[in-house]
Formats: structure tokens, sequence, C-alpha cells
């Protein structure tokens, strides 16, 4: 199902949008010194990661649909699960993994709009 050349491929592994051999970010996830901090271009292909000044802004609309998705369905899993839990429980439960998801929701977000961007193209 994860075949190269698919976006998701890229998304998931982190990879180069465009050729997807090298690593998109500096770092491994949870690396919170270098969180989020992308290679200029890629040490591959040589495509650039950054289109122009401030592409990443952008990815702060992804990022809040997927902020938007993760509590929806934390709400709902909670609510499937202990349907009489009050609104703190609720509250608590979306800070907590507001707190653990956040980093990786944040270099998911710039991965995801990265390749809404660049496309892959098959080496010849
Ligand atoms: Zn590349």
């Amino acid at each position: 199902m994860l075949k190269k050349g698919t976006k998701l491929y890229s998304i998931l592994k982190r990879k180069c949008p465009v050729c997807q051999e090298a690593d998109f970010f500096i770092s491994k996830p949870y690396n919170l010194k270098n969180l989020g901090k992308i290679h200029d271009s890629c040490c591959n292909c040589n495509e650039s990661f950054s289109k122009e000044p401030g592409f990443y802004y952008g990815a702060m609309y992804v990022s809040y649909g997927l902020g938007v998705a993760m509590f929806v369905s934390i709400f709902l899993l909670t609510y499937l699960i202990y349907p009489d839990s009050s609104a703190f429980t609720y509250i608590t439960l979306i800070a907590i993994a507001m707190v653990f998801l956040g980093p990786f929701l944040y270099e998911l977000s710039k991965i995801i709009w990265a390749n809404m961007f660049m496309s892959f193209k098959q080496k010849k």
C-alpha cells in the first residue's frame, strides 16, 4: 500500500517530496532542539525545500486542520468509552494529547504542506 512515488510515502517516511530518497527533516521526530527544521535543499536531487520566503507559514492551515481532527477524535473516543465524563476530563485529555502530539503534528503539517506543492519525479 505504501508505495514509493505516492505522497503518503513521502509524508509517512519523512522523505524529500520530489525524489523520496533523502530525508526532509534534519533530525528524528521529538528532537526538540531541531524540531521542524528542514534541510535547505535535498541532498540527493538538489530540489529546494523552501520555494519562497515564508513558504511554510501556510503549513499552519494544515496544522489547524490536523489539530481539529485530533480534538474531534479524542472527544468522540472519550465520549464513546466514558459517556459520563466531565468537561474537565475532556479538557485534560486534549491538553495532554496536545503536549505529546504537538511536535509530531507540527512536523507532519510541514511535510504535508511541502507535498501539496512538490510532486514526485521519476529518476531518468
Ligand atoms: Zn530529493
